[in-house]
């Protein structure tokens, strides 16, 4: 019975008082308190979660705008600003302590406007991890949000699940649930559904299953008692604690490159300050300003902002291709993959199985018919099959060693459950059984649930007239080792020949099919339970069949990309090592003549291993240890290894990749807490998209630190050089801080959104330990100072001479760095192919948005006579103008024919060219 109306009296307090001990009750006591006889409505749902609200614990309180804006003011260059700022007010320079104040506020808005984009993009990703669970509703088992659970609700557990709410267990098969989270206790326990004492402490209420802790093996089903901030967890820690920041290993290291130089930078300026008293004449107050200007110039403030963006971003991205990143670290490691290890069902093949072969007393049928629909002919060579006794028994066995359920929604049938499980159903149907009229005359009365590591699936049923069998379903070598003898066509049994039913195992593995082996066993009608040892042996071998799961197109082109890439693709799946290689071939992998299998890894010692690992790309019929043990001796090949996983077992394995990833869809809980990142379809293609998309974010990284590192150069050495020398200065300390923030930063944001380079995917990855602050980005700091410094320098003289005005020389030597910048950020966009080319010149949109800006602003610095007072410009003439922009386009023909000249000696900006990682 379903019941529709809201929990009374007991279930009030279900969801607060605790004094209800529910371990202590009988589960129909738990329940009718519950009003929950049966599935809930949708109508009870509804009306219980009005009541008890969502099942979730409430979030920490996110920082307010107040405080995230206050944390911008915990910088170090602020601190400089506003001591410079205190200074040359006491000196009564009004106009320069309105400008670095103003300075201080712009520089706190755009970093907090970055941060609150960075924090959108973690807290979208957050929003698309939601928990889920299993849950009995009137209208049949489905998955939901675990948030939309309510009190009084079904749950089942499996294996790998985290206990969505407080659970009352009313079935348990081998459960055991680790909660160390709840107890400290580290051994899983093993539940039972008898009552408890009520004076039981929470260690010792076998019979529940506490939200937040985790199912290690077994599978359960229990109601619901507690949801929300009810439940144990809720009450002991309150709050949802979330602590998922950008920080990232290069991030850091930038951080720590910024304090560390903008400490020296300070240093440089007391001692240039001192020995600028001493030695230069200068007066006090210029020398003071031309050491703030060399502070300000020499630290680049924007670039840890833009770093985070450009994360933000990347994270944005891979989120838009299915791939939600749930480490953040993870982002700059996706792009040094060199070997991805992917499973093959559902990952490489649809997962969308359908039966085209059975083989029952030696004679091949083919099977029918489109997809989960339920027509289609079964046939003997050309002639329609007849029905026979072994023919209604294999389909019986199919339909009723089953747990998943057929559908129709909007007209197409879905599958509840595990697709091949699905396809078996549609199977029994083709033959003949009605899963839901015929399943309903024999019901199950117990069972063994799949594993990986026995590789079968055990049902005992009865029917009404006092018949009991059980049937097996699995891997075919399992059950044939299990069974003595074999049913005949007439329904009767022979003794089996193993070595002719291996042949016909081959032949269908050989053809890409997932073979299966259905057994059965007649028991006794008084058996009531069944074990694993129960069926180890004496089965009587039912049939095989075949089932078809052909390759994702989408991921016959990924593989291929990641080839192109450099990027060695290997399968590692729990199927036949036949069925494997034809689906690897098929796929297109490098290496499909030698495959290796569990049984033959477990014979191998670490150094073979290291081998095998290397050549081979097919590994069959293994378990998730062989995963572990692939992830380390790729890695001691020097690999980058993005390892797949679904199942519980396979959490070690994905915490020890350098790039876990865990299945979306078909993934346990504990695969998805184990893994850096979260696939939302399941697809291999889009790993190769999250691939892609590291490389490009890890390339406008580069952009960003070659593009914003060289203005700071620039700009300081000519200070340095003009104090030095004794010169004027050709740009004042005020004129610096308007290019800073209005030039680099403008500029540098457009890096960020830069999309991937046309050649991202044709090139070898580039090695793990590949520092980005090494090698070319060092040169390219360099030497763009350097030419910047010429420019600069290049404007004052040339202005001097034509004009004899400080004020015009300063103002020229501004615009020209500018245009300087601006052609840059031209050249910095393609790091190692040409830059004038139509799509470069063309730009993004935000490119040219963003020049556009930058030349308006510069026209107003130049023109406006407001910025004539506050920064000491004047107007320049057209002559001028044009001598800024030939600078410019000097500075990107130099950087194109470097360019040039480092591809013809081979020396890309990414220096990995030549070391592969011998994969
Ligand atoms: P992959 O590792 O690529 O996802 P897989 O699904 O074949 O491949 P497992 O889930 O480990 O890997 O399954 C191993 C084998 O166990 C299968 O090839 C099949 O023979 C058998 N098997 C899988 N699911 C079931 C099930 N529900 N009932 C009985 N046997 C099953």
């Amino acid at each position: 019975m379903s019941s529709s109306e809201p929990p009374q009296s007991g279930s009030d307090e279900s969801s607060g008082n605790r004094e209800l001990h529910w371990h202590a009750m009988d589960a129909d006591k738990v329940r009718s308190d519950l009003s929950a006889t049966g599935p809930l409505t949708a109508q009870a749902v509804s009306e219980r979660l009005s009541k008890f609200g969502h099942n979730r614990l409430p979030e920490a309180r996110r920082r307010g705008p107040l405080a995230r804006l206050g944390n911008q003011l915990k910088n170090f260059l602020i601190y400089v600003l506003i001591t410079a700022a205190v200074i040359t007010a006491l000196l009564g320079h009004w106009v320069d302590t309105t400008v670095i104040l103003a300075v201080v506020v712009i520089q706190t808005l755009v970093g907090f406007i970055q941060e609150g984009k960075a924090e959108q993009a973690l807290s979208a990703i957050r929003h698309m991890l939601a928990p889920r669970a299993i849950v009995l509703r009137d209208g049949g088992q489905k998955k939901i949000d675990a948030a939309e659970l309510v009190p009084g609700d079904t749950v089942l557990l499996e294996p790998g699940d985290r206990v969505p709410a407080d659970i009352r267990l009313e079935r348990c098969h081998n459960l055991k649930i680790e909660e160390a989270v709840l107890t400290g206790e580290s051994e899983p326990v093993n539940k039972t559904t008898d009552v408890q004492p009520a004076d039981a402490v929470l260690g010792d209420q076998l019979n529940m299953a506490f939200s937040g802790t985790m199912v290690a093996t077994g599978t359960g089903r229990g109601v619901v008692v507690r949801t929300g901030p009810e439940t144990e967890i809720g009450r002991i820690s309150g709050l949802l604690q979330d602590t998922a920041t950008l920080k990232t290993p290069l991030l850091e290291q930038i951080d720590r490159f910024a304090r560390y130089l903008s400490l020296i930078i300070i240093v440089a300026g007391v001692v240039i300050f001192g020995g600028g008293l001493a030695l230069s004449g200068l007066p006090l107050r210029e020398l003071f300003m031309a050491v703030v200007g060399l502070t300000v110039a020499a630290i680049p403030e924007g670039l840890p902002a833009i770093l985070t963006i450009t994360l933000a971003i990347g994270v944005r991205r891979m989120a838009s291709r299915h791939a939600v990143v749930r480490r953040m670290p993870v982002i700059e490691t996706l792009g040094a993959v060199s070997v991805i290890c992917s499973d093959k069902t559902g990952t490489l093949t649809r997962n969308e199985m359908m039966v085209t072969a059975a083989v029952a007393a030696g004679k091949r049928l083919d099977i029918e018919g489109e997809g989960y629909e339920p027509e289609g002919d079964i046939r003997d060579g050309s002639d329609l099959a007849d029905g026979s006794a072994l023919l209604d028994e294999l389909a019986r066995a199919a339909a009723l060693c089953n747990d998943a359920h057929l559908e129709r929604h909007e007209g197409t049938i879905r599958v509840a459950g595990d697709p091949m499980e699905g396809a078996l159903k549609v199977f029994a149907q083709k033959a003949g059984f009605d899963p839901e009229t015929d399943g309903r005359q024999w019901p199950r009365a117990d069972e063994v649930p799949f594993d990986t590591d026995n590789r079968f699936m055990a049902t005992l049923n009865h029917d009404h007239h006092r018949h009991g069998v059980v049937y097996v379903k699995g891997a075919p070598e399992r059950i044939l080792e299990m069974c003595t003898g074999m049913v005949t066509d007439s329904g009767d049994t022979s003794s089996l020949d193993r070595e002719a039913w291996t042949a016909v195992v081959s032949e269908l593995a050989s053809e890409g099919l997932r073979v299966l082996a259905l057994a059965r066993w007649p028991v006794d009608p008084s058996q009531n339970t069944l074990a694993v040892e129960d069926v180890e042996e004496g089965l009587e071998l039912l049939g095989l069949v075949g089932l078809l799961d052909p390759p994702r197109q989408e991921a016959i082109q990924a593989i291929q990309d990641c080839h192109d890439a450099g990027i060695r693709v290997k399968m590692i799946t729990g199927d036949h090592a036949m069925t494997a290689s034809a689906i690897g071939a098929r796929l297109g992998l490098e290496n499909t003549t030698r495959v290796i299998t569990g049984k033959e890894l477990d014979q191998l010692d670490e150094k073979e291993l290291t081998q095998v690992a290397g050549d081979v790309d097919i590994f069959a019929r293994t378990s998730p240890e062989h995963k572990l043990r692939l992830v380390e001796a790729l890695q001691a090949l020097h690999g980058v290894v993005a390892m797949t996983g679904d199942g519980v077992n396979d959490a070690p394995a994905l915490k020890r990749a350098d790039v876990g990833i865990a299945m979306g869809v078909k993934g346990s809980e504990a695969a998805r807490e184990a893994a850096s990142v979260v696939l939302l379809d399941d697809n291999f293609a889009s790993i190769a998209a999250a691939v892609r998309e590291g490389r490009t974010v890890y390339a406008n990284l580069k952009k960003a630190i070659a593009f914003m590192l060289p203005i700071n150069g620039g700009e300081s050495i000519s200070l340095i050089t003009a104090l030095l020398l004794g010169l004027s200065l050709p740009i004042s300390a005020l004129q610096i801080l308007w290019v800073n923030l209005v030039g680099s930063v403008i500029l540098a944001m457009t890096l960020a959104f830069e999309p991937a380079e046309p050649g991202v995917m044709k090139r070898p990855p580039r090695p793990r330990d590949e520092s980005l602050l090494a090698g070319f980005v060092v040169w390219r700091v360099a030497f763009v100072s350097l030419l910047f410094l010429i420019g600069i320098f290049a404007a004052w003289y040339w202005a001097m001479f034509r004009f004899d005005n400080e004020a015009m020389a300063r103002t020229l030597a501004v615009n020209t760095l500018v245009a300087m910048e601006v052609f840059y950020l031209f050249a910095v966009r393609y790091l190692d192919t040409a830059s004038i080319t139509l799509r470069g010149v063309l730009g993004t949109p935000i490119v040219l948005l963003a020049v556009g800006a930058v030349i308006l602003l510069q026209l107003l610095f130049t023109y406006l006579p407001l910025f004539h007072q506050t920064f000491g410009t004047a107007p320049l003439t057209v002559g001028a103008l044009v001598f800024a922009g030939a600078a410019g386009v000097v500075v990107l023909l130099v950087l194109e024919l470097e360019t040039w000249l480092r591809r013809r000696w081979g020396k890309g900006a990414d220096d990995s060219v030549s070391s592969g990682s011998g994969l």
